[in-house]
């Protein structure tokens, strides 16, 4: 490929292995940026190059932004790839790496930045006509009087939420108008503290939706096409546990005529690379609540059903290449589910690091493990707790559930706790195998 002829990953664990090994099908050479404590990573171990750019806390290292592109510099990497997390959705990040001559894998800087603020995110959606969440028309005030006014406008149960946040924090949600005041204070304080940012908006806390993501790409030429949709409504404090494409009961002109308006919306606001869309649904409606302008954790799902493959077409793009697939190309295929297994107390959900002494990758048809995990690893404490991704594929749902449950009966990880008791109780759980589950579900199932 012309344009890209090194690609450094700014990123770790699963998500860094997988670049890799999209980079090596094209022959283009990698460099893995790590921490010091990230030395024996798989992907560390099998880059051409491997640049240390500092200590293990995130903020020294995998956060450094003037590491990260010194590192790109000495090894005359000539783009850089940010997985997800991290520096993925920093536009400061992709400008200076645009500004230092670097290709950023990823949407422009002023895109990132965009819908990195969810308010200024909604409004430009809302504008090219996608459905939103009701709620307040951008940032609420300061005033209570107003404050209250609105959200009896909007209707109790209201939820209030940090434009500024991400990962499930900086929200609360408000049964009643006594504990309005408050909770709006609260909130503000943990937005201004996490996130740097004290703005917040607020919107109809929706009962019982389900989570419904749409994949979208888009070239440098114009076209952007959409790869159907994940339903992800198994989480726990808004973090997703499982994942699956297509969503159980969407019907195949549901998906697309969302899909389009995703595709258009993107083309309208001049998106380029993988981007997801976030939905609510509830009563058959659909409501936006916020783009991720990188790859997610759980896009092997779609890359099952719809054989494509989403972090090559990333690199396809940043390479300036057009997409080579028309919208009536794609289709979706069978089913496909993939379970987070986390490093972490299966009950209190407590991040436990620690070696692996055995690791045993189930396998067998439709079976697919994205993992940087091998024996004798060891799971430092510094960083997020995901450490595979099983993912299961066949012609219907039913299948590819039995799939995934053999798979969870194979997997062994020993020497440190994980979530995989969680995930084979969840892949056994009536109203999960009946396609009915909803966002709160599995908080309510455990009690919490
Ligand atoms: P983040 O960027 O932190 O992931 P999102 O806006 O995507 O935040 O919301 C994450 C999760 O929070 C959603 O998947 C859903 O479970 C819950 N959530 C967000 N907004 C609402 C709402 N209006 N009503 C009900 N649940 C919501």
């Amino acid at each position: 490929m012309a344009k890209l002829k090194k690609v450094l990953i700014a990123n770790r664990g699963e998500i860094a292995l997988r670049i890799l090994r999209a980079c090596r099908e094209l022959g283009i050479s990698t460099v893995a940026a790590h921490s010091t404590a990230d030395r024996q990573q798989s992907h560390v171990l099998l880059a051409d190059e491997t640049v240390c750019i500092g200590p293990p806390p995130s903020s020294a290292s995998y956060l450094n932004m003037p590491a990260i592109i010194s590192a790109a510099e000495v090894t005359d990497a000539n783009a850089i790839h940010p997985g997800y997390g991290f520096l993925a959705e920093n536009a400061d990040f992709a400008e200076s790496v645009e500004q230092s001559g670097f290709v950023f894998i990823g949407p422009k800087p002023e895109t990132i930045r965009l819908m990195g603020d969810k308010i200024s995110a909604k409004e430009a959606m809302r504008r090219v006509g996608v459905p939103c969440v009701p709620g307040s028309d951008g940032a609420i005030g300061r005033d209570p009087d107003e404050n209250l006014a609105m959200a009896r406008d909007i209707g109790f149960p209201v939820i209030v939420k940090a434009a500024g946040g991400g990962g499930g924090r900086g929200m609360r949600v408000i049964h009643k108008e006594a504990s309005l005041q408050d909770a709006i204070a609260l909130t503000r304080q943990e937005a201004d503290a996490a996130f740097g940012n004290a703005t917040l908006y607020m919107e109809k806390y929706l009962e019982g939706p389900r989570h419904i993501e749409f994949q979208v790409l888009a070239d440098h030429h114009g076209n952007v096409i959409h790869l159907g949709e994940r339903d992800c409504s198994m989480q726990r404090r808004h973090q997703k546990v499982i994942e699956e494409s297509p969503a159980p009961d969407i019907s195949q002109s549901q998906r697309q005529e969302l899909g389009k308006i995703c595709a258009d919306a993107c083309r309208e606001i001049g998106y380029r690379g993988a981007g997801t869309m976030e939905f609510l649904y509830e009563n058959g409606g659909f409501f936006f609540i916020e783009m991720n302008t990188r790859v997610q954790v759980e896009h092997p799902v779609t890359e099952m059903v719809t054989g494509i493959d989403l972090v090559r077409a990333q690199l396809q793009i940043a390479a300036g290449e057009p997409l080579p697939w028309k919208q009536e190309d794609i289709e979706l295929r069978g089913h496909a589910i993939e379970c987070r297994v986390n490093a972490e107390d299966p009950e209190k959900f407590i991040p436990a690091p620690g070696t692996v002494t055995q690791w045993h990758p189930p396998g067998g048809p439709g079976v697919r493990v994205d993992s940087h995990l091998y024996s004798g690893y060891t799971v430092p404490p510094y960083y997020d707790s995901l450490i595979a991704k099983l993912i299961t594929f066949a012609e219907t749902r039913e299948l590819a559930l039995a799939r995934m449950r053999n798979t969870l009966d194979e997997v062994v990880i020993e020497g440190i706790h994980t979530n995989v008791p969680l995930l084979q109780d969840l892949c056994n759980d009536q109203r999960f195998l009946e396609g009915a589950t909803e966002i709160h579900y599995l908080e309510k199932r455990l009690g919490l």
